[in-house]
């Protein structure tokens, strides 16, 4: 994915602002939380707001992707809070509001470069590469799931892992459960601090060569957890600074045959769901410029909203790359 313009500054502030603001008081909104969250849904209660009085929480659902933080899971509502719709992430440690309607444009352009250049950030395996791993027959298990594991950089910058889950991956996992629909379910992993993958000097060497370690030691870790790997296991490094290795820019790569991919905090709000995508099976080219936003397979454009969604085409192609794969 290729960052055309400034990206993060502004957007990123407001929503670290609002993250601290409610780590601040966590007590009262958790306990409030917890006390009806567990209550058959749909449920309207009062969330003690950071700044005073309250909000209005309306929990409408519960999603049932399995995410899944160091260990703890993270449950995720769909809900609409002071009659705006959003999405609610409770983790161990967190509570934390996105509103489907945070605005995540309008950012100035990168200066020297235009806007609407697509990148090349599906790489491709050399071809030695692909006849190797055809003789070792890599992935025995079948799959009957599609599980990301997604590594979270010691450098990422990320102290919020309830903020990072709505800004990246709890709006994916509903698009996957509710427009998508696989047909198999999807589990997310997030991991930090896991030495050799989270401290992982990213920059050095080629993209290639770095996603190949990410593939090799990220099958090493999941297998040592007792996880299966299998075609639909998929691997997402999480990083602060766009790799070095890639041309000036891209803040996000893909490698299909490696399932494997990295993303940047300096890249748009889906840029995780495009590099995502492109392991699944989504193409730039299926891609859409809506009225108002731009599909998840589309570059970075300033200006413009992601939609935070695949177009139709793209979910056809994400379903038939599942499906391929599960016989489901
Ligand atoms: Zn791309």
């Amino acid at each position: 994915m290729k960052r055309t313009f400034r990206a993060l500054a502004a957007a990123l502030g407001i929503a670290c602002l609002a993250t601290q603001a409610y780590a601040q008081a966590p007590d009262a909104r958790m306990t409030a939380f917890d006390a009806h969250a567990g209550a058959p849904l749909p449920i309207r209660f009062d969330l003690p707001a950071p700044a005073g009085g309250h909000n209005v929480v309306l929990l409408l659902e519960k999603l049932h992707s399995e995410v899944e933080l160091d260990g703890e899971t993270a449950r995720i509502f769909l809900a609409e809070i002071d009659g705006r719709p959003g999405t609610i992430v409770r983790t161990g440690d967190s509570l934390d509001i996105a509103l489907d309607d945070d605005v995540d444009a309008g950012r100035p352009p990168f200066p020297g470069e235009a806007d609407g250049e697509q990148a090349n950030d599906l790489l491709s395996v050399p071809p030695q590469e692909q006849l190797a791993r055809r003789a070792r027959g890599d992935e025995t298990d079948a799959p009957d799931e599609l599980h990301v594991w997604m590594f979270l950089h010691d450098a990422a910058g990320e102290s919020s892992r309830g903020a990072f889950l709505n800004r990246y991956v709890s709006w994916w996992v509903r698009d996957m459960e509710q427009a998508v629909r696989v047909g198999v379910p999807v589990r997310v992993t997030l991991r930090s601090a896991v030495p050799g993958i989270t401290d992982m000097d990213y920059h050095a060497g080629s993209s290639i060569e770095r996603l190949r370690e990410l593939r090799d030691r990220g099958r090493a870790y999941v297998r040592a957890q007792g996880g299966k790997i299998t075609s639909l296991t998929k691997f997402m490094l999480f990083v602060g600074k766009p790799p070095a290795n890639l041309e000036g820019g891209t803040v996000g790569a893909a490698i299909e045959p490696f399932g494997a991919a990295v993303a940047s905090s300096e890249g748009h709000r889906h840029v995780v769901a495009h590099e995502l995508g492109h392991l699944l099976g989504a193409t730039h080219e299926d891609a859409e410029n809506r009225f108002f936003c731009i599909t998840n397979m589309k570059d970075s454009l300033w200006g413009a909203i992601p939609c935070r969604y695949y177009s139709g085409t793209n979910d056809g192609n994400i379903r038939r790359y599942v499906r391929a794969r599960t016989g489901v």
